[in-house]
Parts: C-alpha cells; sequence; structure tokens
C-alpha cells in the first residue's frame, strides 16, 4: 500500500506540464496549456492543463485528473503503478506499507505479483535459450541459424527457451513456493480436464511481451516444428494482459518513435525482429489477435504517422484494409504497403535487401487506393463502377476527421466518376450521431442540486486560489456552513491543511473523493479559472479585486442562506409553541434576523 502523505509528496515533486508534455505535444494558451486531446478523436484542442492547479480537463470528451490519473490513463497502468512509475522517472522516494502476508490479496498485489512471476519467467527463459546457443546444435539454437537472428537480437528481444519439458519452470527455485492456482492464474502453468498442473510452454521459442514501461505482460512462443500446433501459443489474458491493449515490440521500439513519431505496423513477430535487424526500429506488432480500436488508440498516442506494412496475400490485403479503417476511424492517416507476391517482411527483406523495403515504405497506397486494389484496380462498366463506389463509401465513411474525410470524399467521387453530392449524402446516411458533451452537464448535476451548491464550491475555489480570502474564510466559516456534503468536506481538509501548516493543493485534496466527483470539481475550477484571472502577455494576471468582490458576495449568500434557514426554524417553531411566553421569545429572535438580514442585503457588514 501506497500512504497518502506518499502521495502527496509525490503530487508536490512533479509538475504536471512536465508529465503530460512528455507524452503529448502542450502549447501554452493563456494562463493554460493547450493539447489535441489523447483519449478522443479531436481537430481543435479542447484538452486543458493548468499548471497553477495541476489538473487537466478535456472540454471536449469530460476526462480530467491529476498528474497520477493522467499517467494512469495514458500508460494504462494502474493507480499505485502510475504513482511508483511517476516515482521512478522524477526520483522521489516512495515508501511504500505492506500489510504482511496477507491471505486476501488486493487486485494490485495481484498484478504486481504477476509481472514479478513473469519477469521471473522472462530470465528462466532467457537463460535457457542461452544455454542452447552455447551447446550450439540444439533445435532452437538450429531454428535461429535458419531464421538469422543473432545474439544481438536475442537479447534486444530477451528471446527465450521453454524446454522440452512438462514441469521444468515449475521446478525452478523461482516458482517452487508458489501455489498451483497462482501459476495458472498468471498463465505459465496450465490444468487440464483430469487435473494434471504442467507447464504451459513446452520446446518452444520465447518472445516475451512487454507493455510500454517495460513490464513482461505475457509470452508468445513459437513452436519449433512446423508440424506442431499451434504454431504460435499465446499466454491467455491475465489481470497485467489484456490483449487488445498491448502492441508486441513497442516498448523496443519506443527510443526510436518518440524521435521520429513514426511507427510501422506488421503481423508477426519474426518480421518485427527481421525489420529490426535491417534498421526499421520503429516496428511494432499485433501479437496473436485481430486489431482492434484500442490498439488504434494506443498508435495514435505515439505517433503521428502509421504505415501497414501486410503480406501480399489476399488475407493481408483484407486484413491491411480492416486495420486502415480502424485507425481512420481514431482520426489517423493510415498509408498501406502491401509486399508483392507472397512475401512477408522477413523473406523479402532477406530476399531483395533495405533499399528496395525504403523504397516500398516510401510510397504507401491510401484507404481509396487500397479499396480500388482490392478490387482488381480502376473499373470500366457502369455496375462495376457503381459495386466499387459503395465499397469506397463503406470505408471513407469511418473517417471521423472531417478535413480528412472531405479530402477523401473527393478522391473517392473523382476515381469511381460518382458523383460528389451523392458521395457526400451516402456518408451522412452513414454516420451516426456523435455527441459527447452530455457527459459535462450530467457531472454538474450530479453535484449542484440545490441552488446554493455553486456559492459553496465558489468559496472552495477562492480558499484554494487565493491565500488571503482563504485566511478571511477559515476565520469566519466552519464546515457546517456548508450545506453540499462534498463542499464541506473540501472545507474540512483545506482547514486541516491550513492548520498543519502544509501547502494546499487541490490534487491534493481530491485524493480522498471518488473519480466522479474530481471530474465534477475539476471543470469547475476551470471555469471558474476563467472567470478570476485575466491574461496578459501570456501571463496569469491574479486581479485581488475581483477576489475581494467574490470573498464579500459569497460570504453574504452564505450568511443571507444561513440567516433564512434559521428564520424557517422559527416560523415552525411559532406554529407548535402553545405558550404566550415562548411565542414573544421567538418573535424577538425573528425581529433580530430580520434587522442583520436588512442590513446584510443594503451592503452594510
Ligand atoms: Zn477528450
Amino acid at each position: 500500500m501506497i500512504p497518502k502523505d506518499q502521495i502527496e509528496k509525490l503530487q508536490n515533486s512533479v509538475d504536471i506540464v512536465d508529465v503530460i508534455g512528455e507524452r503529448i505535444d502542450l502549447k501554452r494558451s493563456g494562463s493554460n496549456y493547450k493539447a489535441r486531446c489523447p483519449f478522443h478523436d479531436e481537430k481543435t484542442p479542447s484538452f486543458m492543463v493548468s499548471q497553477t492547479k495541476q489538473i487537466y480537463k478535456c472540454f471536449g470528451c469530460g476526462v480530467s485528473g491529476d498528474s497520477i490519473n493522467f499517467v494512469m490513463s495514458y500508460d494504462n497502468l494502474s493507480y499505485p503503478d502510475a504513482i511508483r512509475h511517476l516515482a521512478a522517472r522524477y526520483g522521489v522516494e516512495i515508501v511504500e506499507e505492506y500489510s504482511g502476508r496477507s491471505v486476501d490479496k488486493s487486485h494490485d498485489d495481484r498484478k504486481e505479483l504477476f509481472r514479478i512471476l513473469n519477469k521471473y519467467a522472462c530470465d528462466f527463459f532467457h537463460e535457457n535459450l542461452l544455454k542452447e546457443i552455447n551447446a550450439g546444435t540444439s533445435e532452437v539454437a538450429e531454428y535461429l541459424k535458419k531464421r538469422k537472428m543473432g545474439i544481438d537480437l536475442v537479447k534486444k528481444f530477451r528471446l527465450g527457451f521453454a524446454p522440452d519439458n512438462w514441469n521444468m519452470l515449475k521446478l525452478d527455485n523461482r516458482f517452487s513456493d508458489q501455489t498451483e492456482d497462482i501459476l495458472i492464474e498468471a498463465g505459465l502453468r496450465k490444468k487440464n480436464e483430469k487435473g494434471n498442473v504442467y507447464d504451459q510452454f513446452r520446446n518452444r521459442l520465447m518472445f516475451p511481451i512487454f507493455d510500454t514501461i517495460g513490464n513482461v505482460a505475457a509470452f508468445s512462443g513459437r513452436s519449433l516444428r512446423d508440424e506442431v500446433q499451434p504454431k504460435y501459443l499465446n499466454s491467455p489474458e491475465t489481470a497485467v494482459y489484456k490483449k487488445n491493449e498491448i502492441l508486441y515490440g513497442l516498448f523496443q521500439a519506443m527510443e526510436t518513435i518518440r524521435k521520429t513519431r513514426e511507427i510501422i505496423l506488421v503481423e508477426g513477430n519474426i518480421d518485427i525482429i527481421t525489420m529490426h535487424k535491417f534498421g526499421f526500429t520503429s516496428t511494432v506488432a499485433i501479437c496473436g489477435t485481430a486489431f482492434t480500436e484500442n490498439h488504434a488508440r494506443l498508435i495514435k498516442r505515439n505517433c503521428d504517422k502509421i504505415t501497414i506494412l501486410l503480406d501480399g496475400d489476399e488475407a493481408g490485403k483484407k486484413s491491411a484494409l480492416k486495420t486502415a479503417e480502424i485507425l481512420a476511424e481514431v482520426g489517423m492517416v493510415p498509408g498501406v504497403v502491401i509486399l508483392p507476391g507472397a512475401s512477408d517482411p522477413d523473406s523479402y527483406l532477406y530476399s531483395t535487401g533495405k533499399e528496395a523495403m525504403e523504397k516500398l515504405l516510401s510510397c504507401p497506397l491510401n484507404i481509396i487506393d487500397l479499396v480500388i486494389q482490392l478490387h482488381g484496380g480502376n473499373k470500366t462498366t457502369a455496375n462495376e463502377k457503381a459495386y466499387l463506389a459503395k465499397e469506397l463509401i463503406a470505408s471513407i465513411s469511418r473517417i471521423k476527421d472531417p478535413v480528412l474525410l472531405d479530402v477523401y470524399s473527393k478522391e473517392a467521387s473523382e476515381k469511381s466518376g460518382v458523383d460528389l453530392s451523392i458521395i457526400k449524402k451516402e456518408i451522412s446516411n452513414r454516420s451516426p450521431d456523435r455527441s459527447k458533451k452530455a457527459k459535462l452537464s450530467a457531472e454538474t448535476t450530479l453535484y449542484c442540486i440545490n441552488p446554493e451548491d455553486p456559492v459553496e464550491f465558489t468559496v472552495i475555489y477562492i480558499m484554494l486560489t487565493d491565500e488571503s480570502s482563504r485566511i478571511k474564510f477559515i476565520s469566519l466559516l466552519t464546515a457546517d456552513d456548508f450545506k453540499n456534503a462534498e463542499a464541506s468536506k473540501m472545507f474540512s481538509s483545506i482547514y486541516e491543511l491550513y492548520e498543519e501548516g502544509e501547502d494546499i493543493k487541490l490534487a491534493n485534496i481530491l485524493v480522498d473523493f471518488d473519480q466522479k466527483f474530481k471530474d465534477f470539481m475539476i471543470g469547475f475550477v476551470f471555469e471558474l479559472e476563467e472567470a478570476f484571472f485575466s491574461v496578459r502577455n501570456g501571463e496569469k494576471d491574479i486581479s485581488p479585486e475581483k477576489f475581494e468582490k467574490a470573498f464579500g458576495d459569497s460570504m453574504k449568500k452564505i450568511k443571507l442562506r444561513n440567516l433564512g434557514q434559521k428564520m424557517n426554524k422559527l416560523r415552525e417553531e411559532l406554529k407548535y409553541s402553545d405558550s404566550s411566553e415562548s411565542q414573544d421569545e421567538i418573535l424577538k429572535k425573528m425581529a433580530a434576523l430580520k434587522t442583520v438580514q436588512g442590513e446584510l442585503i443594503n451592503g452594510k457588514n
């Protein structure tokens, strides 16, 4: 477990602008930073980052949070892993608490355990392979020789060898004290119908699959003989491995991708390794599954240019089109290279060399050309033209980016000979309505139910932002003055931090709240930020008068409201009072309240 004070320590040491700026392109915009949202498709930026408040919010799709939340979503990590990753990246030492060997392991502890077991398994397979290579004559060493995979590649991809044995892994001392259940759940052992348990991978060349930050998430094992099926045996999905959230080789390609912002996508594990060998070090592969929108988003987050490189057979072409369509759906402009004949990247590179591949990659097809090629080139008869036009419309109607859609519609019209207006009409008939904005108002209605709620949250905002107003509010209000439960809780947190002389930071205070409330509060803060700050020469200009006035206004509103509530209570008491003495008493109190009310409304006090 990571204690709260350690999370606060981390929040105080990292700057959200660095964390996000390292991953996407941030541009200064007035007092905030702006970017195109990495979590939804958009042309104009609606993703805002506030350096002063250390939070982000997308006004297009509604996501919001702090540095930790961003790393969780962007790098696909659990909350504790995101904290650990940030701490390691920025050199912040975090002391974790271990509750001993608890039987009821939490989900995150289990993930941690699986990563450790995968790391051990990766080492175990790798050590075995090095032994086999040194021995020189084994089947796997022969296989590597045949595939021309040298020791440098073996090391770069940490390739391994699963011995031809049912229990070798289990007998290794790194695994011997783990229960069978854990090893089965981690995907390293397997149980058959008879209840016998054995090593999942046997006599296979092992390809460890890393996540983006270098943890071993899973394995893909290739059989050494073609008659042994399946050719590739992959780990089952586990707590740390979701097939459609991982690309094989992305971790190894990341160094190049960060520089070039380009990715080449291939299909096979061997292809990717050969591509790297020939210098195409930004190559990644889909591992043993269909290409999904999650893969597409993972690619989009990491690069600006994507080239799909697939085999020249019918299956390769069809899968290229599907992949291109999914990439277009998330707003990318995929280029497609189909290899000639029946070659795959591996065989093509060995038979024709690096320059030929470079030449192919330099002139990829776009989606329209690909559809036309799939249908055997340009058509002459009316029927054929109409058919082709329909296929083109089906593919390009999946493009969500309006500019791209326009360009491709024109090209489709030219190449099919069908009038542009008809193509556009067909496309609009197919496009589903997309409105993502509803989410924002849903949060607001969730937390701003009563008319006075916005005032209370405004007070909280001022307390977070302006020190002199904060001190005044703390001296004049208590948590009970807030009728909204969340506002009251936030007030208490601010009060506590103030008493302890700690920094008062939104991110630290929000740690105690659930994500829905965080979303609401962060949106609220961004809105008020616009209202309270003016921007001059790109610098935030705090205007003390605005806070002074806001302080006065909100105090007045809260006091008036509380007076009104007291007044209502007295009225109730009056209704049920049975002695004239007590009635007099109540009426006196009410008169006094009225006076205070009048003074407040007329601006005294
Ligand atoms: Zn968004």
